[in-house]
Protein backbone atom coordinates (compact mmCIF):
# COMPACT_ATOMS: atom_id res chain seq x y z
CA UNK A 1 0.00 0.00 0.00
CA UNK A 2 1.40 3.20 -1.08
CA UNK A 3 0.37 6.41 0.74
CA UNK A 4 0.62 9.86 -1.01
CA UNK A 5 1.77 12.88 0.16
CA UNK A 6 -1.67 15.02 0.93
CA UNK A 7 -3.00 11.04 2.59
CA UNK A 8 -0.06 12.13 4.92
CA UNK A 9 0.26 15.56 5.59
CA UNK A 10 -0.83 16.32 9.02
CA UNK A 11 -1.70 14.30 12.01
CA UNK A 12 -5.23 13.81 11.39
CA UNK A 13 -4.47 12.32 8.22
CA UNK A 14 -1.83 10.00 9.41
CA UNK A 15 -4.13 8.40 11.81
CA UNK A 16 -6.30 8.09 9.17
CA UNK A 17 -3.49 6.02 7.44
CA UNK A 18 -2.90 3.88 10.42
CA UNK A 19 -6.82 3.59 11.10
CA UNK A 20 -6.75 2.36 7.55
CA UNK A 21 -3.82 -0.62 8.10
CA UNK A 22 -4.35 -1.46 11.55
CA UNK A 23 -7.68 -3.57 10.54
CA UNK A 24 -5.89 -4.93 7.50
CA UNK A 25 -2.95 -6.18 9.65
CA UNK A 26 -4.92 -7.41 12.38
CA UNK A 27 -6.54 -9.87 9.94
CA UNK A 28 -3.78 -11.25 8.93
CA UNK A 29 -2.86 -9.32 5.82
CA UNK A 30 0.75 -9.12 5.11
CA UNK A 31 0.98 -5.65 4.13
CA UNK A 32 4.37 -3.42 3.25
CA UNK A 33 3.86 0.37 3.21
CA UNK A 34 5.70 2.79 0.84
CA UNK A 35 5.50 6.37 1.81
CA UNK A 36 5.74 9.77 0.22
CA UNK A 37 6.99 12.86 1.46
CA UNK A 38 4.74 15.14 3.79
CA UNK A 39 2.21 17.62 1.04
CA UNK A 40 4.51 20.42 -0.58
CA UNK A 41 7.91 19.13 1.13
CA UNK A 42 9.26 17.82 -2.09
CA UNK A 43 8.80 20.59 -3.71
CA UNK A 44 10.07 23.27 -1.16
CA UNK A 45 13.20 20.79 -1.49
CA UNK A 46 13.90 21.70 -4.88
CA UNK A 47 13.29 25.11 -4.27
CA UNK A 48 15.25 25.80 -1.91
CA UNK A 49 17.85 23.80 -3.02
CA UNK A 50 17.97 26.17 -6.66
CA UNK A 51 17.94 28.86 -4.53
CA UNK A 52 20.91 28.67 -2.80
CA UNK A 53 22.92 28.32 -5.81
CA UNK A 54 22.27 31.60 -6.67
CA UNK A 55 22.04 33.03 -3.59
CA UNK A 56 24.00 35.93 -1.99
CA UNK A 57 23.29 34.41 1.72
CA UNK A 58 22.26 31.31 3.38
CA UNK A 59 19.87 33.04 5.50
CA UNK A 60 17.16 31.00 3.97
CA UNK A 61 18.57 27.53 5.88
CA UNK A 62 17.82 28.13 9.11
CA UNK A 63 13.93 29.06 9.07
CA UNK A 64 13.58 25.85 6.53
CA UNK A 65 15.48 23.72 8.78
CA UNK A 66 12.84 25.26 11.34
CA UNK A 67 9.62 24.81 9.42
CA UNK A 68 10.64 21.28 8.44
CA UNK A 69 11.13 20.24 11.64
CA UNK A 70 8.14 21.74 13.20
CA UNK A 71 5.96 20.24 10.86
CA UNK A 72 7.20 16.56 11.28
CA UNK A 73 7.14 16.70 15.31
CA UNK A 74 3.97 17.97 15.12
CA UNK A 75 2.54 15.11 13.57
CA UNK A 76 4.88 13.15 15.75
CA UNK A 77 3.91 14.06 18.89
CA UNK A 78 0.25 13.51 17.97
CA UNK A 79 0.62 10.54 16.36
CA UNK A 80 3.08 8.56 18.73
CA UNK A 81 3.58 10.28 21.91
CA UNK A 82 5.25 7.16 23.15
CA UNK A 83 8.01 7.15 20.50
CA UNK A 84 8.00 10.83 19.91
CA UNK A 85 11.97 11.10 21.86
CA UNK A 86 13.30 8.20 19.95
CA UNK A 87 12.33 8.98 16.77
CA UNK A 88 12.26 12.49 17.36
CA UNK A 89 16.29 11.84 17.38
CA UNK A 90 15.93 10.19 14.27
CA UNK A 91 14.58 13.20 12.94
CA UNK A 92 17.11 15.46 14.32
CA UNK A 93 20.03 13.29 13.07
CA UNK A 94 18.28 14.28 9.53
CA UNK A 95 17.57 17.52 9.80
CA UNK A 96 21.10 17.99 10.65
CA UNK A 97 22.34 16.15 7.96
CA UNK A 98 20.17 18.31 5.49
CA UNK A 99 21.10 21.44 6.64
CA UNK A 100 24.59 20.82 6.34
CA UNK A 101 24.15 19.80 2.50
CA UNK A 102 22.54 22.81 1.66
CA UNK A 103 24.90 24.52 3.50
CA UNK A 104 27.46 22.95 1.03
CA UNK A 105 25.36 23.54 -1.83
CA UNK A 106 25.52 27.48 -0.64
CA UNK A 107 29.42 27.87 -0.37
CA UNK A 108 30.08 25.76 -3.40
CA UNK A 109 27.31 27.25 -4.77
CA UNK A 110 27.45 23.85 -6.84
CA UNK A 111 24.55 21.29 -7.29
CA UNK A 112 25.22 18.02 -9.14
CA UNK A 113 22.36 16.43 -10.58
CA UNK A 114 23.34 13.68 -7.88
CA UNK A 115 23.68 16.13 -4.78
CA UNK A 116 20.33 17.36 -5.86
CA UNK A 117 18.43 13.87 -6.25
CA UNK A 118 20.00 12.95 -1.93
CA UNK A 119 18.30 16.56 -1.39
CA UNK A 120 15.17 15.75 -2.73
CA UNK A 121 15.08 12.86 -0.51
CA UNK A 122 15.00 14.16 2.95
CA UNK A 123 10.87 14.74 2.28
CA UNK A 124 10.61 10.64 2.73
CA UNK A 125 13.54 10.43 4.90
CA UNK A 126 11.43 12.49 7.47
CA UNK A 127 8.18 11.26 6.93
CA UNK A 128 8.75 7.58 6.85
CA UNK A 129 9.99 6.99 10.34
CA UNK A 130 6.67 8.97 11.92
CA UNK A 131 4.38 6.92 10.15
CA UNK A 132 6.36 4.02 11.02
CA UNK A 133 6.44 5.41 14.65
CA UNK A 134 2.76 5.85 14.38
CA UNK A 135 2.42 2.03 13.79
CA UNK A 136 4.60 1.25 16.80
CA UNK A 137 2.37 3.37 18.84
CA UNK A 138 -0.80 1.12 18.02
CA UNK A 139 1.69 -1.92 18.77
CA UNK A 140 2.03 -2.69 15.29
CA UNK A 141 5.83 -3.68 14.83
CA UNK A 142 7.50 -1.77 12.26
CA UNK A 143 10.65 -1.19 10.46
CA UNK A 144 11.78 1.26 8.08
CA UNK A 145 13.63 1.28 5.03
CA UNK A 146 15.08 3.54 2.71
CA UNK A 147 14.25 2.58 -1.05
CA UNK A 148 17.79 1.57 -1.34
CA UNK A 149 18.08 -0.71 1.60
CA UNK A 150 14.70 -2.60 0.49
CA UNK A 151 16.28 -3.20 -2.70
CA UNK A 152 15.38 -0.85 -5.51
CA UNK A 153 18.76 -0.50 -7.87
CA UNK A 154 18.27 1.84 -10.52
CA UNK A 155 19.99 3.28 -13.49
CA UNK A 156 22.10 6.22 -13.03
CA UNK A 157 20.43 8.98 -14.48
CA UNK A 158 19.56 11.32 -11.68
CA UNK A 159 15.65 12.58 -11.51
CA UNK A 160 14.03 9.82 -13.58
CA UNK A 161 16.35 6.89 -12.52
CA UNK A 162 14.56 3.26 -13.86
CA UNK A 163 14.63 0.58 -11.82
CA UNK A 164 16.94 -2.21 -12.55
CA UNK A 165 16.05 -6.29 -13.28
CA UNK A 166 18.28 -6.84 -10.23
CA UNK A 167 15.78 -5.44 -8.05
CA UNK A 168 13.66 -8.22 -8.26
CA UNK A 169 15.99 -11.06 -6.02
CA UNK A 170 16.91 -7.90 -3.74
CA UNK A 171 13.40 -7.27 -2.61
CA UNK A 172 12.47 -10.42 -2.71
CA UNK A 173 15.19 -11.17 -0.09
CA UNK A 174 15.09 -7.95 1.91
CA UNK A 175 11.20 -6.84 2.35
CA UNK A 176 9.49 -10.68 2.19
CA UNK A 177 11.17 -11.35 5.34
CA UNK A 178 10.15 -8.67 7.30
CA UNK A 179 6.55 -9.18 6.04
CA UNK A 180 5.45 -11.51 9.13
CA UNK A 181 4.47 -10.02 12.04
CA UNK A 182 5.49 -6.39 10.86
CA UNK A 183 4.62 -3.72 8.68
CA UNK A 184 8.03 -2.36 6.46
CA UNK A 185 7.62 1.42 5.79
CA UNK A 186 9.62 1.95 2.69
CA UNK A 187 10.41 5.48 1.54
CA UNK A 188 9.29 6.24 -2.13
CA UNK A 189 10.31 7.86 -4.90
CA UNK A 190 14.28 6.96 -4.12
CA UNK A 191 16.69 3.93 -5.13
CA UNK A 192 20.02 3.64 -5.99
CA UNK A 193 22.95 2.42 -8.34
CA UNK A 194 24.79 -0.32 -7.92
CA UNK A 195 27.31 1.42 -6.01
CA UNK A 196 25.03 2.80 -4.22
CA UNK A 197 24.06 6.44 -5.51
CA UNK A 198 20.93 7.89 -4.02
CA UNK A 199 18.48 8.53 -7.34
CA UNK A 200 15.38 9.72 -7.52
CA UNK A 201 12.35 8.06 -9.99
CA UNK A 202 10.81 11.40 -10.74
CA UNK A 203 8.06 13.21 -9.73
CA UNK A 204 5.02 11.68 -8.60
CA UNK A 205 7.74 8.45 -8.64
CA UNK A 206 6.35 6.75 -4.91
CA UNK A 207 4.18 5.03 -7.35
CA UNK A 208 7.00 3.86 -8.93
CA UNK A 209 8.49 2.70 -6.15
CA UNK A 210 5.16 0.87 -5.00
CA UNK A 211 4.85 -0.86 -8.17
CA UNK A 212 8.32 -1.88 -8.03
CA UNK A 213 8.30 -3.49 -4.42
CA UNK A 214 4.72 -4.87 -5.08
CA UNK A 215 6.09 -7.07 -8.11
CA UNK A 216 9.40 -7.61 -5.89
CA UNK A 217 7.29 -9.38 -3.83
CA UNK A 218 4.30 -11.33 -5.98
CA UNK A 219 2.50 -9.24 -4.07
CA UNK A 220 -0.92 -10.16 -4.14
CA UNK A 221 -2.29 -6.38 -5.18
CA UNK A 222 -0.75 -3.31 -4.91
CA UNK A 223 -2.72 -0.25 -3.92
CA UNK A 224 -2.26 2.88 -4.31
CA UNK A 225 -3.93 5.37 -1.89
CA UNK A 226 -4.61 8.93 -2.66
CA UNK A 227 -7.05 11.88 -1.79
CA UNK A 228 -9.89 10.93 -4.33
CA UNK A 229 -12.56 7.74 -5.13
CA UNK A 230 -10.51 6.10 -8.10
CA UNK A 231 -9.88 7.09 -11.88
CA UNK A 232 -12.89 9.03 -13.55
CA UNK A 233 -14.36 9.29 -16.96
CA UNK A 234 -13.09 12.67 -16.97
CA UNK A 235 -12.32 15.57 -14.86
CA UNK A 236 -14.69 16.12 -12.34
CA UNK A 237 -14.34 19.86 -12.20
CA UNK A 238 -14.91 20.00 -15.73
CA UNK A 239 -17.74 17.50 -16.44
CA UNK A 240 -20.12 17.09 -13.37
CA UNK A 241 -21.10 13.65 -13.73
CA UNK A 242 -17.81 12.39 -14.28
CA UNK A 243 -17.83 8.88 -12.74
CA UNK A 244 -15.40 6.08 -10.86
CA UNK A 245 -14.30 4.10 -13.42
CA UNK A 246 -14.85 0.88 -11.51
CA UNK A 247 -12.37 -1.93 -13.70
CA UNK A 248 -9.80 -0.33 -16.15
CA UNK A 249 -7.20 -2.01 -17.85
CA UNK A 250 -3.79 -1.40 -17.70
CA UNK A 251 -3.53 -0.29 -21.31
CA UNK A 252 -6.41 2.03 -20.43
CA UNK A 253 -4.77 3.78 -17.87
CA UNK A 254 -1.39 4.28 -19.43
CA UNK A 255 -2.99 5.74 -22.48
CA UNK A 256 -5.16 8.15 -20.27
CA UNK A 257 -1.86 9.31 -18.35
CA UNK A 258 -0.23 9.63 -21.67
CA UNK A 259 -2.66 12.72 -22.13
CA UNK A 260 -2.26 13.91 -18.91
CA UNK A 261 -5.04 12.48 -16.74
CA UNK A 262 -3.69 12.95 -13.08
CA UNK A 263 -3.81 9.24 -12.52
CA UNK A 264 -0.63 7.29 -12.38
CA UNK A 265 2.43 7.98 -14.62
CA UNK A 266 2.34 4.95 -17.62
CA UNK A 267 6.09 3.62 -16.09
CA UNK A 268 4.05 2.67 -12.76
CA UNK A 269 1.96 0.71 -14.25
CA UNK A 270 4.60 -1.69 -16.21
CA UNK A 271 6.10 -3.62 -13.25
CA UNK A 272 2.40 -4.85 -12.30
CA UNK A 273 1.43 -5.20 -15.58
CA UNK A 274 4.20 -7.71 -16.28
CA UNK A 275 3.22 -9.44 -12.93
CA UNK A 276 -0.11 -9.52 -13.95
CA UNK A 277 -0.49 -7.82 -10.70
CA UNK A 278 -3.96 -5.65 -10.04
CA UNK A 279 -3.11 -2.45 -8.48
CA UNK A 280 -6.20 -0.56 -7.00
CA UNK A 281 -6.46 3.00 -6.59
CA UNK A 282 -8.31 4.25 -3.47
CA UNK A 283 -9.21 6.88 -1.52
CA UNK A 284 -7.69 7.86 1.98
CA UNK A 285 -10.54 10.01 2.91
CA UNK A 286 -13.31 7.26 1.53
CA UNK A 287 -11.91 4.09 2.55
CA UNK A 288 -14.96 1.87 1.93
CA UNK A 289 -15.61 3.08 -1.59
CA UNK A 290 -13.66 0.00 -3.95
CA UNK A 291 -12.28 2.52 -6.13
CA UNK A 292 -10.82 1.38 -9.28
CA UNK A 293 -9.33 -1.57 -10.21
CA UNK A 294 -6.55 -1.57 -12.75
CA UNK A 295 -6.16 -5.15 -14.07
CA UNK A 296 -5.23 -6.51 -17.41
CA UNK A 297 -8.31 -8.12 -18.94
CA UNK A 298 -11.69 -6.51 -19.60
CA UNK A 299 -14.25 -6.38 -17.34
CA UNK A 300 -17.31 -4.60 -17.30
CA UNK A 301 -19.11 -2.43 -19.89
CA UNK A 302 -20.49 -2.94 -23.13
CA UNK A 303 -19.60 1.04 -23.88
CA UNK A 304 -16.61 1.29 -26.17
CA UNK A 305 -14.99 4.37 -24.22
CA UNK A 306 -14.40 4.12 -20.82
CA UNK A 307 -12.65 7.96 -20.43
CA UNK A 308 -12.26 11.72 -22.09
CA UNK A 309 -9.44 13.39 -20.96
CA UNK A 310 -8.79 17.26 -21.88
CA UNK A 311 -5.78 18.84 -21.72
CA UNK A 312 -5.56 22.38 -22.25
CA UNK A 313 -2.13 23.58 -22.12
CA UNK A 314 -0.92 22.94 -25.49
CA UNK A 315 0.22 24.06 -28.94
CA UNK A 316 0.13 22.40 -32.37
CA UNK A 317 3.08 22.87 -34.67
CA UNK A 318 2.42 22.62 -37.74
CA UNK A 319 5.44 22.02 -40.62
CA UNK A 320 4.35 22.50 -43.96
CA UNK A 321 6.39 22.06 -47.63
CA UNK A 322 6.52 20.45 -50.78
CA UNK A 323 9.90 19.36 -50.80
CA UNK A 324 8.29 17.07 -47.94
CA UNK A 325 6.95 15.01 -50.48
CA UNK A 326 8.82 11.58 -50.58
CA UNK A 327 12.10 12.84 -49.39
CA UNK A 328 13.07 10.34 -46.84
CA UNK A 329 15.04 11.83 -43.36
CA UNK A 330 12.55 14.82 -43.36
CA UNK A 331 10.42 13.68 -40.13
CA UNK A 332 14.21 12.10 -38.42
CA UNK A 333 15.31 15.48 -38.80
CA UNK A 334 12.23 16.86 -37.71
CA UNK A 335 11.78 14.77 -34.62
CA UNK A 336 16.21 14.34 -34.24
CA UNK A 337 16.14 18.63 -33.59
CA UNK A 338 12.90 18.82 -31.31
CA UNK A 339 14.38 15.31 -28.92
CA UNK A 340 17.76 16.99 -29.09
CA UNK A 341 16.13 20.38 -27.55
CA UNK A 342 14.41 17.86 -25.22
CA UNK A 343 11.25 18.93 -26.64
CA UNK A 344 8.63 15.72 -26.02
CA UNK A 345 5.95 15.49 -28.70
CA UNK A 346 2.25 14.06 -27.45
CA UNK A 347 0.49 13.54 -30.65
CA UNK A 348 2.07 13.36 -34.37
CA UNK A 349 -0.38 13.38 -37.72
CA UNK A 350 0.79 13.65 -41.25
CA UNK A 351 -1.60 13.89 -44.09
CA UNK A 352 -0.54 10.85 -47.13
CA UNK A 353 0.14 13.78 -48.98
CA UNK A 354 3.42 14.20 -46.64
CA UNK A 355 3.39 18.18 -47.50
CA UNK A 356 2.26 18.87 -44.13
CA UNK A 357 3.44 17.34 -40.37
CA UNK A 358 1.26 18.19 -37.39
CA UNK A 359 2.55 17.98 -33.82
CA UNK A 360 1.02 18.42 -30.64
CA UNK A 361 3.30 19.84 -27.37
CA UNK A 362 3.41 20.90 -24.46
CA UNK A 363 2.23 24.96 -24.49
CA UNK A 364 5.85 25.48 -22.53
CA UNK A 365 8.13 24.29 -24.64
CA UNK A 366 7.46 25.97 -27.65
CA UNK A 367 9.52 28.51 -27.99
CA UNK A 368 12.25 25.87 -27.66
CA UNK A 369 10.55 23.58 -30.27
CA UNK A 370 10.14 26.47 -32.91
CA UNK A 371 14.02 27.46 -32.07
CA UNK A 372 14.98 23.84 -32.61
CA UNK A 373 13.22 23.94 -35.99
CA UNK A 374 13.34 27.14 -37.18
CA UNK A 375 16.82 25.53 -38.51
CA UNK A 376 15.24 23.34 -41.11
CA UNK A 377 13.13 26.03 -42.44
CA UNK A 378 16.13 28.13 -43.13
CA UNK A 379 18.16 25.17 -44.89
CA UNK A 380 15.38 24.59 -47.30
CA UNK A 381 14.52 21.00 -45.78
CA UNK A 382 10.65 22.02 -44.82
CA UNK A 383 8.85 25.52 -46.18
CA UNK A 384 7.11 26.72 -42.99
CA UNK A 385 6.64 25.91 -39.52
CA UNK A 386 3.59 27.69 -37.70
CA UNK A 387 2.47 27.40 -34.55
CA UNK A 388 -1.03 27.72 -32.64
CA UNK A 389 -1.72 28.19 -28.75
CA UNK A 390 -5.11 28.65 -28.98
CA UNK A 391 -5.74 24.84 -29.14
CA UNK A 392 -6.50 21.62 -26.81
CA UNK A 393 -6.26 18.39 -26.89
CA UNK A 394 -9.26 15.43 -26.50
CA UNK A 395 -8.31 11.97 -25.81
CA UNK A 396 -10.68 9.45 -25.93
CA UNK A 397 -9.59 6.28 -24.33
CA UNK A 398 -11.05 2.80 -24.45
CA UNK A 399 -10.05 -0.70 -25.20
CA UNK A 400 -13.33 -1.97 -26.43
CA UNK A 401 -12.75 0.24 -29.39
CA UNK A 402 -10.11 -1.69 -30.91
CA UNK A 403 -12.10 -3.48 -33.83
CA UNK A 404 -15.11 -1.73 -33.31
CA UNK A 405 -16.30 -0.38 -35.64
CA UNK A 406 -17.89 3.50 -36.09
CA UNK A 407 -16.74 5.16 -33.12
CA UNK A 408 -14.48 7.10 -34.96
CA UNK A 409 -17.79 7.96 -36.95
CA UNK A 410 -19.55 8.34 -33.43
CA UNK A 411 -16.84 11.21 -32.22
CA UNK A 412 -16.58 12.83 -35.15
CA UNK A 413 -20.56 13.16 -36.43
CA UNK A 414 -20.87 14.81 -32.56
CA UNK A 415 -18.55 16.96 -33.18
CA UNK A 416 -19.73 18.10 -36.28
CA UNK A 417 -23.52 18.40 -35.11
CA UNK A 418 -22.38 20.34 -32.18
CA UNK A 419 -20.42 22.89 -34.89
CA UNK A 420 -17.00 21.88 -33.03
CA UNK A 421 -14.52 22.12 -35.91
CA UNK A 422 -11.53 19.51 -35.77
CA UNK A 423 -8.05 20.63 -36.64
CA UNK A 424 -6.06 17.57 -35.94
CA UNK A 425 -6.79 13.98 -35.70
CA UNK A 426 -4.62 10.66 -34.54
CA UNK A 427 -5.33 7.40 -33.63
CA UNK A 428 -2.52 4.91 -32.50
CA UNK A 429 -2.31 1.35 -33.91
CA UNK A 430 -3.35 -0.48 -30.55
CA UNK A 431 -7.26 1.25 -31.15
CA UNK A 432 -7.15 2.25 -27.80
CA UNK A 433 -7.11 6.00 -28.21
CA UNK A 434 -8.20 8.14 -30.07
CA UNK A 435 -7.31 11.86 -29.88
CA UNK A 436 -8.33 15.18 -31.52
CA UNK A 437 -7.44 18.67 -31.59
CA UNK A 438 -9.97 21.54 -31.39
CA UNK A 439 -9.54 24.81 -31.07
CA UNK A 440 -9.54 26.37 -27.13
CA UNK A 441 -12.85 27.35 -27.14
CA UNK A 442 -14.94 24.49 -28.09
CA UNK A 443 -12.34 21.86 -25.81
CA UNK A 444 -14.84 21.79 -23.19
CA UNK A 445 -18.09 21.75 -24.65
CA UNK A 446 -16.24 18.51 -27.03
CA UNK A 447 -15.54 16.56 -23.62
CA UNK A 448 -18.89 17.43 -22.81
CA UNK A 449 -20.56 16.16 -25.85
CA UNK A 450 -18.68 13.14 -26.08
CA UNK A 451 -18.85 12.06 -22.38
CA UNK A 452 -22.73 12.10 -22.89
CA UNK A 453 -22.50 10.56 -25.96
CA UNK A 454 -20.79 8.10 -24.71
CA UNK A 455 -23.30 7.72 -21.55
CA UNK A 456 -20.52 7.68 -19.27
CA UNK A 457 -22.39 8.80 -16.35
CA UNK A 458 -24.04 5.98 -16.08
CA UNK A 459 -23.41 3.46 -14.25
CA UNK A 460 -21.50 0.29 -15.92
CA UNK A 461 -23.44 -1.96 -17.14
CA UNK A 462 -21.55 -5.23 -16.52
N1 LIG B 1 7.67 13.15 -2.99
C1 LIG B 1 7.90 12.91 -4.39
C2 LIG B 1 7.29 14.02 -5.23
O1 LIG B 1 6.69 14.92 -4.70
C3 LIG B 1 7.40 11.58 -4.82
C4 LIG B 1 5.91 11.38 -4.76
O2 LIG B 1 5.19 12.22 -4.24
O3 LIG B 1 5.45 10.36 -5.27
O4 LIG B 1 7.44 14.01 -6.42
MG1 LIG C 1 2.36 12.26 -5.39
Amino acid sequence: MKFGGTSVADAESVTRVVDILEPYYRDGNEVAVVVSAQRGVTDQLIAIAGELVNSQDSDAISPFITSLRARHRKVLDAVAPDYADETGMVLEDRLGSLENILHAVFNLREMTPRSRDYIITFGERLNAPVISAALCQRGIRSVVLDGCEAGIVTTPNHGEAMALPVSEANIRGRVLTLLSGCIPVIMGFMGCTEKGVVTTLGRSGSDYSAAVLGAGIDADEIWIWTDVDGIMTSDPRLIQDARVIPFISYLEVMELSFFGAKVMHPRSIEPALKKDIPVRVKNTFNPSHPGTAIIRGERCDSRVVKAITYIEKVASVNITGAQMIGRPGVAKAIFSSLADAEVNVMMISQGSSEANISLIIDETQLEDAMDALSPLAKQGVVREVTANKDVCAVAVVGSGMAGARGTGGRIFTALGNADINVMMISQGSSEVNISFVVSQVDGLRAVRILHDEFRLSEECNE
